[in-house]
């Protein structure tokens, strides 16, 4: 452990993170929990990256682990995530301004969506980085002709243990969740993690599926051909 901090990246899938490894250099690789955190330098900044594999748990596993062992100035997640705001189309990019566990009902003993005993429901990012993360983003987006295509959206992002494909579970979600803006498995775990450790996050993530009964087409190969490359271009924009 070195008091230098560092910038803490999280992918849940392998696919998410293609091509990656190639921007980074002097990389440590440490294991912990079945996480392999990757100590490296990125852009010459100084950052750890590890994959948490899918879902609030394994998510919230690897964010603890991450602040336990590292000295982490902030975490961003990056990845996909499926549109429940009916605009977005694959290949938008969505950052998080608040989210929220869709999953969580301990009603009627505490209001539905509240994290028992935090008087929590919503879970909210750093208003800075989520600045800085958008402008990276533009110039990603500039930089490779696609700034007309994709738009970037900030807001509502709900994280829950399922993978939602099935347009009448959407539509629940778009009722009980005004402003949402997309799903997806992770976000809202590390941003539970992360209000616990005092330390700051975002949540940046391309639209992969529209979270209906399409969701699974082409899913795998977009995430390789197309949102690992916009993450990691963003990353490289966000810490020059
Ligand atoms: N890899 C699996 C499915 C991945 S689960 C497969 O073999 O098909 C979906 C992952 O992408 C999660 O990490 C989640 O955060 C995100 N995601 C993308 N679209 C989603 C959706 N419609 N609902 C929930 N999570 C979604």
């Amino acid at each position: 452990m070195t008091t230098q901090k560092r910038i803490g990246l999280i992918f849940a899938m392998q696919e998410e993170q293609t091509g990656l490894s190639q921007h980074l250099q002097n990389i440590e690789k440490i294991e912990i929990a079945g996480r392999h955190y990757l100590k490296a330098k990125f852009q010459n900044q100084e950052i750890v990256s590890v994959l948490s594999g899918i879902g609030k748990v394994a998510a919230a596993i690897t964010a603890t682990t991450m602040l336990n062992h590292f000295a982490i100035d902030h975490i961003i997640m990056c990845g996909v995530a499926g549109a429940a705001d009916a605009s977005l189309k694959q290949g938008d990019l969505v950052i998080a301004s608040e989210l929220i566990q869709h999953d969580m009902d301990a009603s009627p003993l505490f209001p539905r969506f509240e994290v028992p005993l935090t008087g929590q429901t919503k879970f909210y990012s750093d208003p800075l980085i989520n600045e800085q993360l958008k402008l990276a983003a533009r110039d990603f987006l500039k930089s490779s002709d696609r700034f007309l295509k994709n738009q970037i959206k900030t807001g509502l992002i709900a994280s829950g243990d399922q993978f939602i494909s099935d347009q009448i579970v959407l539509n629940k979600l778009n009722g009980d969740l005004p402003g949402l803006l997309a799903v997806e498995m992770e976000g809202a775990s590390i941003a539970q993690v992360c209000k616990a450790f005092g330390i700051p996050f975002s949540v940046i993530r391309t639209i992969s599926d529209s979270a209906n009964d399409d969701a699974s087409l082409d899913f795998q190969e977009f995430i390789r051909t197309t949102a690992a490359p916009y993450s990691i271009g963003i990353l490289s924009h966000y810490l020059r």
